[in-house]
C-alpha cells in the first residue's frame, strides 16, 4: 500500500474501472451478459485500512481466506457508514475448530471441499438456527496440490450433500493451475461441463460457478465463470494488468 491513502484510493478506483471493463469485455466476446458476472476483491493481502478504501473505490464485495482475519477486518469495518451494504465471502480453507467463527457473518462460503466438512458446516448452522449459501470446491484439474472434492467423489456425494439441512449449496469453485492459460481454460470449461452434467441429475439450478483469478479471469469468464475472485490485480500497484 501507498504512504498517500488518496493516491492509492485513486489508483483502486481506476483499476476497479479497468478490471470491469476486461470482465465486461470477455463476457461480450462469448455472447453473455456482463450482469451476469460479479467480482469479488479478495482483501486477504491487505489491511482493513486499504479495504476501507476500496469500498471508498466502489468494491461492496470482498473474500477473505482467514476467519482471524475475517473477523479483524468485520469488526474493523463495523459502524461505519460507507461499509453499509458490504459484504465479504469466506474463499479459503476451512478447518472445523474455525466454523463458527464464518457462519452467519459471510454472504456465501465457497470452499466445502468435502462431504465431512459439509456435514460439519450443516450441523452448525442447524444449531444456530440458519442456513449457510455455500458452493462445493471441486478438483477439477487434479492437481495434488489443490484441495476439493475430485470431480467422481463430487458425483457421488452431491446428492448427500444436497439433503443437509443447514447448508443451501448454490454452485461450484474450482482454482486453475498457475502459469498455463491452456490448463485453466480446460479447468473452467470442465467446471462447467461438470455443473451442467450435476444440474441434470439434480434439478439444482447451480448459478454459481465461482473461478478466476488475477491471472486468469478473463478466461474464466469465456468459459461462463459468475464470480471471480481478484487480489493481487485490485490491490496491488505493481501487478500489471495488461
Ligand atoms: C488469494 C486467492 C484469490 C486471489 O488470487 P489473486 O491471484 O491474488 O487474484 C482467489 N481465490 C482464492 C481461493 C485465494 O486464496
Amino acid at each position: 500500500m501507498s504512504d498517500d491513502p488518496r493516491s492509492y484510493e485513486t489508483f483502486l478506483r481506476d483499476r476497479r474501472a479497468s478490471i470491469l471493463e476486461r470482465v465486461a469485455d470477455a463476457a461480450r466476446r462469448v455472447g453473455r451478459d456482463p450482469g451476469e458476472v460479479e467480482v469479488i476483491a479478495v482483501s486477504k493481502t491487505v489491511d482493513a485500512d486499504a479495504a476501507l478504501l476500496a469500498i471508498r473505490a466502489g468494491w461492496r464485495l470482498f473474500g477473505e481466506n482467514r476467519p482471524q482475519e475475517l473477523g479483524r477486518k468485520l469488526e474493523a469495518l463495523e459502524g461505519r457508514d460507507e461499509a453499509a451494504g458490504v459484504r465479504f465471502d469466506m474463499i479459503g480453507n476451512l478447518q472445523k475448530n474455525k466454523i463458527n467463527q464464518v457462519i452467519g457473518r459471510v454472504r456465501l462460503i465457497h470452499s466445502i471441499s468435502s462431504a465431512h466438512l459439509a456435514e460439519a458446516v450443516s450441523t452448525r448452522c442447524e444449531a444456530r438456527g440458519i442456513v449457510a449459501d455455500v458452493l462445493l470446491e471441486t478438483n477439477v484439474s487434479g492437481e495434488r496440490s489443490k484441495s476439493g472434492f475430485s470431480p467422481d467423489e463430487l458425483r457421488s456425494a452431491i446428492e448427500g450433500v444436497l439433503d443437509l439441512p443447514g447448508i443451501r449449496v448454490d454452485g461450484l469453485m474450482t482454482m486453475a493451475p498457475a502459469g498455463d492459460a491452456d490448463a485453466a481454460r480446460r479447468t473452467f470449461s470442465g467446471l462447467r461441463e461438470l455443473a451442467g452434467e450435476l444440474r441434470g441429475r439434480t434439478g439444482l439450478a447451480l448459478r454459481t460457478l465461482s473461478c478466476g483469478m488475477s491471472d486468469d479471469f478473463e478466461i474464466a469468464v469465456e468459459e461462463g465463470s459468475t464470480l471471480v475472485r481478484l487480489g493481487r490485480c485490485v490491490f496491488d500497484r505493481g501487478y500489471n494488468l495488461d
